[in-house]
C-alpha cells in the first residue's frame, strides 16, 4: 500500500510533538514546536487514525516521508547511487567520529566470502553523480554534499577498500543545517532537507550503523526493533485506546528529555546525530547488549527505550531547523 501522508518516525514525531501542544507538556524552553507544527503537523489529526497501519520504529532501510506543505508526499532516499547507504554509519572513535570503512568492518571479517561476493558485485569505483534527479534537489545542493567534497578532494579514483564516507552526522548535518535551517531555501526545498536529516538522526539509534557494521545481526536487529515497536500498539482496537498510548509515549518523551538535557542543548541537528551515536556506544557497552545485537536480538523493553530516545532527538532536530 502506497502511504500518502507522513510515515515512519516523521509521523510518530509530529503526532507526538502535536500531543505535547495539546496536552501542555512543558518541553524544556530551548524546544520550540509551534513553527514545526504550523508548517508539518496540519494533517495529524487526520492521519492519527491510520497512525496503527504505518506506525515505525528507527531503521534506516526505509525511506522518510514528510508530507509537504503542498500534501504532496516526497520519498527521500539515496536509491540508485552507488554505496550511498555507507554514508548511513558513524562510529565513535577516540575523541571523533569516523564514517563507514570497509576495512575496519569486522562484522565481515569471519565470512570472508560473503564480503568477497559484496566486493564483486560493487566492483565499481566510489563515485557521485551531483546532477542526479531523484533526490529532489537542485544540483547546487548536491554539489556541496559531504560525500561530493570528499570525492572531489581525493581527485583519483577511489576503491571501496581504501576509503571512509563522511559520518551519518556530516551528511544529515549537511541537509539539516545548511539546507533545511537556511531559509534562502524554498520551504519546499528545506522541507524534503529535514526529511533526509531525521533519515540520519534516526540511522544513529542503531546499533549496527554505530558500530559500523553491514552483516552480524544488523538486518535483523533493525526488523526486530521494528516488530517489537509496532507490537507495542499491534492489538490495539479503538482509537480512545492508541491515543492513550500515543499520549503515554509524549509523557516519556518529555520525562526523557528531564532525564537526559543535555540532548535539547543540542545547536545543530549535526551534534544531534553525534549524540545519538554516543548514546548507542554507550547503552552497547551496557549489560550484554551488544552480543544480543550482535546476534540480531533487542528485547521489547530495550526497543522502548531507543525508540523514545530516536523521537526525542527527531524532535530536538526538527526544533532547530524550524525554530
Ligand atoms: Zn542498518
Amino acid at each position: 500500500m502506497r502511504l500518502l501522508h507522513h510515515q515512519l518516525i516523521g509521523l510518530n514525531t509530529l503526532i507526538i510533538m502535536e500531543i505535547i501542544k495539546e496536552k501542555e507538556l512543558k518541553l524544556p524552553e530551548e524546544i520550540k514546536v509551534d513553527e514545526v507544527l504550523n508548517l508539518l503537523g496540519r494533517k495529524q489529526k487526520k492521519n492519527r487514525k491510520e497512525f496503527k497501519k504505518y506506525l515505525i520504529a528507527p531503521d534506516l532501510v526505509r525511506d522518510i516521508y514528510v508530507e509537504m506543505p503542498s500534501g504532496i508526499p516526497d520519498l527521500y532516499d539515496f536509491k540508485g547511487h552507488n554505496f550511498s547507504a555507507l554514508q548511513h554509519f558513524i562510529v565513535p572513535k577516540n575523541n571523533g567520529f569516523r564514517g563507514y570503512n570497509w576495512d575496519e568492518d569486522e562484522s565481515l571479517g569471519i565470512r570472508e566470502e560473503i564480503g568477497d561476493i559484496i566486493m564483486s558485485i560493487f566492483s565499481i569505483n566510489v563515485k557521485y553523480d551531483p546532477t542526479v534527479e531523484e533526490y529532489g534537489f537542485k544540483p547546487e545542493i548536491m554539489k556541496k554534499s559531504p560525500m561530493n567534497e570528499l570525492i572531489n578532494k581525493r581527485k583519483k579514483e577511489i576503491d571501496l577498500d581504501d576509503f571512509t564516507f563522511p559520518t551519518a552526522a556530516e551528511v544529515g548535518g549537511y541537509y539539516g543545517d545548511k539546507v533545511a535551517k537556511n531559509k534562502k531555501f524554498s520551504i519546499i526545498t528545506r522541507v524534503k532537507a529535514a526529511g533526509f536529516a531525521l533519515h540520519f538522526v534516526m540511522d544513529a539509534c542503531c546499533a549496527h550503523h554505530v558500530l559500523g557494521y553491514l552483516l552480524k545481526g544488523h538486518t535483523d536487529w533493525e526488523k526486530n526493533l521494528e516488530l517489537n515497536w509496532q507490537s507495542i500498539f499491534g492489538n490495539l482496537k479503538d482509537q480512545k485506546r492508541i491515543n492513550e498510548k500515543l499520549e503515554e509515549i509524549a509523557n516519556k518523551v518529555i520525562e526523557y528529555f528531564n532525564e537526559k538535557p543535555e540532548l535539547s542543548k543540542a545547536t545543530s541537528v549535526k551534534e544531534v546525530i553525534e549524540k545519538n551515536a554516543k548514546f548507542i556506544q554507550n547503552w552497547l557497552n551496557e549489560d550484554s547488549n551488544k552480543e544480543l545485537a550482535l546476534k540480531g536480538i533487542i528485547t521489547r523493553k530495550q526497543t522502548k527505550k531507543i525508540c523514545i530516545r530516536a523521537i526525542a532527538s527527531c524532535i530536538v532536530a526538527l526544533s532547530i531547523m524550524f525554530k
